[in-house]
């Protein structure tokens, strides 16, 4: 068939010409030989050639993925079973080089003859962007490489997990040990930390939360637990829009969870005595108190207050005040009981919450720390020995608030003072 024999055989449709205008590739195609019938200027111009070189020639010449007879007859039959057959590949400039296209084919009948009518798109800019975003996506995962400690991609449907060497490494393994199993992973979470994490993680693969993130304990190679900063997303959905991949990054922040700690417990104590200060004592001592309440057992609150203190600074300075402060603290730390608590109050006060302890218990045990302060070595810090004044009140059989109980305790201080100090009053 030649293009005169085609065109006396067939009427062209004259809309045709306005594909003249199309950015995209319009070819007529015959769908038993795979000739170009028609094709627009830009479907010959794209690929360097005349028209005359494309008409009545075979599409499979401008063709890199498909050859032969054969083939054209497959892709013919999957072209009529379909309304648009796209079809992504490459069309081979007469120059030599590839232009990636996307080739959606239609096909119809007209006056009792069958054609195909190809729509070729060249794809090079989206092609190129891809790939730049590939390279892009790998320079994103190098960057994040650097900036965690170690990063997990989990395939959801077969559990495996991808664990990164520095993840492994933070964990002290080598990078063949950790089966890839996300079972691997929940074995070394905390027990207590576990059932958190996983909700957290489940909660955002169900769509609940926006993202994944947790703070928790993981077990290392020793057997030591290491805090860690854990964060991630679903990264891949299937066509029904379900998650198939989440990505993570971990984060070692275990010295910045001692600093947390360590500023925490500052926060709480006392920094001449390291005795727990007054703010810690307020909570705990109105923990305490409910409890004992609740539980209808008795509970002391026992006010000290060191005697003439003021004088000691005067005499031998202030420094020697503070030696002395801590040297008592130790003594009535010694002497308390076990499930005792001790706080610096403030100044030269400090309180002693006594669980389990009524008024006539307390009484020995606050003769015991009179006689402790007395009987105590004093040579060193060449002093003589200072005195307590002690209020003692049991506070659950008064039933009544902490600040209560406290004024109650203060005032028995006071009456101590009164009775010529180095005494314990009881409320
Ligand atoms: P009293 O027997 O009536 O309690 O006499 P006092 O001198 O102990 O009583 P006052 O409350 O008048 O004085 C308490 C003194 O304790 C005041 C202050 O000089 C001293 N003091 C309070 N906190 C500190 C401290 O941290 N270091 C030293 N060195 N002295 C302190
Ligand atoms: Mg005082
Ligand atoms: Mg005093």
């Amino acid at each position: 068939m030649n293009s005169v024999q085609f065109s006396s055989e067939r009427e062209l449709p004259s809309h045709l010409n306005l594909f003249q205008q199309m950015a995209d590739a319009v070819y007529l195609l015959d769908p038993k030989t795979s000739n170009v019938l028609w094709c627009n200027r830009i479907a010959y111009e794209e690929l360097g050639y005349s028209e005359d070189e494309v008409l009545n020639h075979s599409v499979l010449s401008l063709q890199k993925d498909v050859k032969g007879a054969p083939q054209w007859s497959e892709i013919a039959t999957v072209i009529r079973s379909k309304n648009v057959f796209t079809f992504v590949g490459r069309h081979l400039h007469k120059d030599g080089y590839e232009i990636p296209v996307e080739v959606n084919t239609t096909h119809f009948w007209v006056d009792g003859h069958e054609y195909f009518l190809s729509v070729a798109r060249n794809i090079s800019n989206r092609v190129a962007f891809e790939k730049d975003f590939q390279e892009r996506d790998g320079r994103i995962r190098y960057a994040l490489h650097e900036v965690s400690d170690g990063l997990w991609e989990w395939e959801l449907e077969s559990d495996y997990v991808f664990f990164s060497p520095q993840l492994k490494k933070m964990l002290g393994y080598g990078p063949d040990e950790m089966t890839p199993h996300v079972d691997t992973w929940k074995s070394k979470v905390h027990p207590d930390d576990v059932e958190k994490v996983i909700t957290i993680l489940s909660d955002h693969i169900k769509g609940k939360r926006p993202a994944y993130q947790a703070e928790y304990r993981l077990r290392n190679r020793n057997g030591h637990y290491i805090w860690v900063h854990d964060a991630g997303k679903v990264c891949e959905r299937n066509d029904e829009n379900q998650p198939t991949h989440v990505i993570g990054m971990v984060r070692n922040i275990s010295d910045h969870k001692k600093v947390q700690t360590q500023l925490e417990s500052l926060a709480h104590e006392d920094v001449l005595t390291g005795l727990p200060n007054r703010r810690h004592g307020e909570r705990s001592a109105q923990k305490a108190l409910k409890k004992a309440c609740d539980k209808k057992v008795p509970l002391t609150l026992a006010v000290i207050d060191l005697d003439f203190f003021k004088r000691i600074n005067d005499l031998y300075g202030h420094a020697k005040g503070d030696e002395i402060l801590v040297f008592i603290a130790q003594l009535l730390n010694s002497a308390r009981p076990k499930k005792s608590f001790l706080y610096r109050w403030g100044g030269e006060e400090f309180v002693l919450i006594l669980p389990s302890y009524n008024l006539e218990a307390v009484q020995e045990v606050l003769e015991g720390v009179h006689q402790v302060i007395a009987q105590a070595d004093w040579t060193g810090l060449g002093v003589e020995p200072v005195t307590l004044s002690i209020g003692a009140v049991e506070c659950s059989q008064a039933n009544v608030e902490f600040n209560e109980c406290f004024k109650l305790a203060d005032l028995a201080v006071y009456q101590a003072k009164a009775n010529g100090r180095n005494q314990t009053v009881l409320a």
